[in-house]
């Protein structure tokens, strides 16, 4: 049976494994699969999973109402349900009794378990304070229609030290797994979390997908020592070893995914010296190469006039570099519409303030659209 946490500041005890509902299964016409992504709930749910986490703009703001379609079969206390507001969207103090009322009515419910200010950074939190976002959480709290207020994340260190300074936050959501422990320098975001006493909710456990697919080169470590542990179940076992995170969420797309979770976080059991010799070698590997940091959110998706496949040619180039296998490389790419690869944008910039892996990504496109005329 899945592992709980509990979380001593806020009375809750939640299941090790969260269901993240941003990359749901969708049908031909990119609408969420119902029937698929009901039967992932279900066999998480059945096995223990009690955390459910969704945002205003998953799905282009249908990923909440497939919550309230879906958790209400289960009584309301059997589970914690998390969703996000959307703080970039909010332009004046009354978008927040708007859109909050608008998420309580998508998620059919009275109130959410937790509530978080979405994707926190240096500017997000100017807003937040400009349109006094917290206080109004604080009057949500107090009337009963949310349990636990906390943000979630992407910055500096700095920032999260300034952020739970200026505001008593029940829990915090940021990027942590193995990798940017060191190349986001998550181990200091971590250690003050910890220092404040502030429950961790982690994203990102396998960055994307990125750490299961790594190259063969790379995964033979792992192998090694355990040939038959997937290179997904290293990253969640390396992020579960740490004691102040309490829930690990995955954006799970298919059953296989919501099974080899359940399988791999019911049955934990820590690392050895020898188990994380191994992770910090293979840290280091991919250090060393070349990539794109890109997790695939698709926030900049958005905002790019000519409909760039931005993730999509991140993920083409980032197998390339690691496989090095020009042939695919090429076959992938052109999968993506021409209209819409790396040589049609325009560098006006527009994406690069959506990314919160601070990706420079009118630069990479171009480089990536040099490289293939080069290879
Ligand atoms: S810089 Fe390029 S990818 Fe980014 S929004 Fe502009 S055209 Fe799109
Ligand atoms: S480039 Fe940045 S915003 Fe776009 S999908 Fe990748 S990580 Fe997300």
């Amino acid at each position: 049976m899945m592992q709980t946490r509990y979380m001593s500041n806020t009375d809750a005890t939640v299941s090790l494994l969260g269901f993240g509902a941003m990359r749901l299964p969708t049908d031909s016409e990119g609408n969420i699969d119902y029937p698929k992504a009901q039967a992932m709930v279900q066999l998480a749910y059945e096995n223990g999973v009690n955390y459910y986490d969704t945002a205003y703009m998953y799905h282009g703001g249908k990923s909440e109402g497939f919550y309230g379609d879906t958790l209400t079969k289960y009584p309301r206390d059997s589970y914690y349900l998390a969703t996000k507001f959307p703080v970039g969207w909010c332009e004046k103090e009354e978008d927040i009794d708007r859109i909050f009322n608008e998420q309580l009515t998508r998620c059919k419910t009275e109130y959410f378990d937790f509530y978080l200010l979405h994707a926190l950074d240096k500017d997000k939190f100017e807003t937040v304070k400009k349109f006094k976002i917290y206080e109004r959480l604080l009057q949500y709290k107090a009337e009963g229609k949310i349990r636990r207020i906390g943000f979630s994340f992407h910055d500096t260190p700095d920032v999260i030290d300034a952020i739970t300074d200026t505001y008593k936050f029940d829990f915090a959501q940021i990027q942590f797994n193995y990798l940017d422990w060191v190349q986001q320098d998550a181990e200091r975001s971590y250690k003050i979390l910890e220092s404040k006493n502030i429950p961790i909710i982690v994203m990102e456990p396998v960055r994307g997908g990125y750490l299961h697919r790594l190259p063969e080169k790379i995964a033979s470590v792992f192998r090694a020592v355990n040939p038959d542990a997937s290179n997904a179940s290293w990253a969640l076992r390396w992020v579960a070893d740490h004691p102040q995170v309490k829930v690990i969420l995955s954006g799970m797309s298919t059953l296989e995914q919501v099974q080899d979770n359940l399988n791999v976080l019911s049955q934990a059991r820590p690392l050895s010296d020898e188990e994380n010799k191994a992770v910090e070698t293979v840290r280091d590997m991919i250090r060393s190469q070349k990539n794109v940091p890109c997790t695939a959110c698709e926030y900049c998706m958005s905002e790019c006039p000519n409909g760039i496949k931005i993730p999509d040619i991140f993920r083409a180039y980032n197998d390339y570099t690691q496989s090095l296998n020009v042939g695919k490389f090429r076959r992938t790419y052109k999968e993506i519409p021409e209209e819409n690869q790396a040589d049609k944008c325009i560098s006006c910039g527009a994406c690069v303030a959506k990314c919160p892996q601070h990706i420079e990504i009118f630069t990479e496109l171009a480089e990536i659209d040099k490289l293939l005329h080069t290879i």
